[in-house]
């Protein structure tokens, strides 16, 4: 078939073929009686393995698409019957909520700029709580080991271990950032969805963030979209794109 790669700067492998392929999606919201559109045709593709950065005002739809990508909201039906958003060889625009759900447990993990950690359980729970998700209550006491084991050995990783059974109330920004980062990867997931991932940071610990995501990333070969405003971490990227007037642009 003769797959092209690509050595990046980043020291990940980039593949020729398209993990996610978004086309004409629009993206309108009512608000009562007015409609707020957002998205007026966004087009993109992005590499198995690449890392491509997201730049865009603030209310320019960078969260939206993202949404869109990781199946939590559905692009407008009425107005473009052609919107599609494909993962590997779905189409996401056509499956049931259930399927949508499964996507998200199996090939997406998400990261957003307030962490979204559950104040009732520690750390570790916090991590594992992914693989309930995915395996069900049942499936989960068969793979509980396995489960935990990997939630410690991603803590680990990320300096956590000696934070396993504190809540997120006695964390720090940067310590729960990581937590949700490990919460986020449980799963093995090929793509990962950062939403301002350090945007509630100070610069070095955004920094320590970024590198311990830049550091998963290599060695599992994970597809990264992320959104920042951050014109340093975008310079790190393989692409950067920018969201304006509700369109991609190339950067
Ligand atoms: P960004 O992440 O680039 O700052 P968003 O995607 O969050 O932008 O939002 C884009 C626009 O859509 C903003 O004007 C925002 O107010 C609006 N918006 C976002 N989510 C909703 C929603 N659930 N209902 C109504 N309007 C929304
Ligand atoms: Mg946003």
């Amino acid at each position: 078939m003769g797959i092209q790669m690509q050595e990046r700067e980043t020291g990940s492998v980039v593949r020729s073929e398209p993990i996610l392929s978004v086309r004409a999606v629009h993206k309108t919201y009512t608000l009562g009686r007015v409609k707020v559109p957002v998205l007026h045709g966004v087009d993109l593709d992005v590499k198995q393995g690449e890392w491509v950065t997201i730049l865009g005002a603030s209310g320019s739809g960078k969260s939206t698409l993202l949404h869109l990508i990781g199946g939590l909201d559905r692009p407008d039906k009425k107005t473009e019957r052609s919107a599609s958003v494909q993962f590997r060889d779905r189409e996401l625009t056509q499956e049931s909520k259930r399927a949508l759900d499964r996507y998200r447990a199996d090939d997406i993990g998400f990261v957003f700029q307030f962490y979204h950690l559950l104040p009732e359980l520690s750390v570790l729970e916090n991590v594992t709580v992914g693989g309930m998700i995915k395996y069900g209550r049942l499936g989960y006491r068969a793979h509980r080991k396995q489960i935990v084991d990997r939630a410690s050995g991603l803590l680990d990783r990320f300096g956590l271990s000696h934070r396993l059974k504190h809540r997120p109330a006695e964390l720090s920004g940067g310590e729960r950032q990581r937590v949700a980062i490990a919460r986020a990867l449980i799963n093995e997931p090929s793509l990962l969805l950062a939403d301002e991932p350090t945007g509630n940071l100070d610069l070095k610990t955004g920094e320590s963030i970024l590198d311990a995501i830049i550091e998963h990333r290599r060695d599992a070969g994970l597809t990264l979209v992320m959104v920042t405003h951050d014109e340093r971490i975008a310079a790190k990227s393989d692409r950067v794109i920018r969201l304006i007037d509700g369109r991609v642009e190339e950067a």
